[in-house]
């Protein structure tokens, strides 16, 4: 079968021909329905190496793809409940399994992470960007009648900035809210429309790109552009009182300053775009009691709430398909600021 495999640090992925791999105890076969490209994934073959701490977990060589879905294809032994032809999307992180974190679902923060043979599916054991995959039954999510192909995803652009909004739900909570999603990117437009859905707040957005802030205005968003007193035109939206919770869904320095201009007293910033962007903290230039924090994936549990938002028609993907042949080209989209709302590979098509 095809696949697209992460061979060696700072070098682009290479679509091969491997060999189809088999379900062991416990473990499920999916034919891949959709494998999203993350931009991530690009920092990581690009960018990543053993110089990281925490890049040794996703070190080639694996098959990428850490957002997916598929339908059953071949059960392994032991596996209950779980038949061929349905549809799951694939929830990504592996922890051990036995610790505090990962009994709550939450692999992404592992105690044991350092001493685990990779991180994720896709990120240092085979993904999703390949016609098959294996997956633990534990790791799927329930997709019902609904489309598998644009779901897949949600598995990451969904799971994360739910996750993000959950954390910061408090601060969304009542009348008069403000969020900004800073980012319209696969995660962001994601966000935008979980935001719309699960709180009451007022959405504002802002992203370099036209096109990317036209598709979250029909999500609801009301959006502001970039440049020279974008930080004062978002207070003025906000009443003057700031925004309640702010997700910055890219993360270099300007952005989380922004977050930080405009962030009300008691608001919370998440940064969870990854980009090493890096501000200094001043007692006189915070808004008291604001925070500032980030966070990585999120847990099962919110997967499978992502699910049903989704199932139920809360959120719809954007997406942009792509053979497996061009699975590539994928990524060089991603990477040349090409792709509006996700690309995802559909090996099947
Ligand atoms: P993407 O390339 O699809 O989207 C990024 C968006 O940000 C684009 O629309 C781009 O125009 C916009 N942008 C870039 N610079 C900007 C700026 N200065 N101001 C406003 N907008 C700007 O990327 P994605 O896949 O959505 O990922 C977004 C980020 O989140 C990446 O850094 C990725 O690595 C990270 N990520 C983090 C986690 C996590 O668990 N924390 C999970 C997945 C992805
Ligand atoms: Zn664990």
């Amino acid at each position: 079968m095809k696949a697209l495999r992460f061979e060696a640090w700072h070098n682009p992925p290479v679509l091969k021909d491997i060999e189809r791999p088999t379900p062991g105890p416990g473990e499920v076969l999916l034919k891949v329905a959709g494998a999203g490209a993350c931009h991530s994934d690009v920092s990581v073959f690009q960018d990543y190496d053993d110089a990281l701490p925490t890049a040794k977990l996703m070190a080639p060589e694996y098959t990428l793809g850490h957002e997916s879905s598929g339908w059953v294809e071949e059960v392994g032994e032991g596996v209950l409940g779980v038949n061929r032809g349905e549809a799951y999307l694939v929830y990504g992180p592996i922890g051990c399994g036995m610790c505090a974190a990962c009994s709550r679902g939450q692999d992404t923060y592992c105690e044991n992470q350092y001493t685990n043979p990779y991180a994720a599916i896709g990120l240092g054991r085979d993904g999703g960007m390949a016609e098959y995959m294996v997956v633990p039954a534990r790791n799927l999510v329930a997709l019902g009648d609904a489309d598998p192909i644009a779901a897949a995803p949600l598995a990451d652009a969904g799971l994360t900035p739910y996750h993000a909004i959950k954390n910061a739900a408090p601060h969304l909570v009542g009348g008069g809210r403000y969020a900004l999603v800073i980012g319209l990117g696969g995660l962001g437009q994601v966000a935008v429309q979980i935001l719309k859905a699960i709180t009451g707040a007022t959405v504002i957005a802002t992203d370099m790109k036209e096109d990317a802030m036209a598709a979250a205005e029909a999500n609801g968003a009301v959006t502001v552009a970039g440049g020279e007193g974008q930080a004062e035109r978002i207070r003025e939206i906000t009443g003057g009182t700031g925004v309640n919770a702010v997700f910055d869904f890219v993360g270099i320095t300007s952005t989380i300053e922004l977050a930080r201009a405009v962030v009300a007293i008691q608001g919370s910033v998440t940064v969870a775009g990854i980009a090493n962007g890096s501000v200094e903290w001043n007692f006189f230039t915070t808004p008291y009691e604001s925070i500032l924090t980030n966070t990585y994936w999120g847990t099962i549990e919110d997967l499978h709430e992502v699910a049903m938002l989704y199932r139920d028609g809360h959120i719809t993907m954007d997406i942009t398909t792509f053979t497996m042949d061009e699975a590539l080209t994928a990524y060089e989209k991603l990477i040349n600021q090409e792709i509006l709302g996700r690309a995802v590979v559909v090996p099947h098509s």
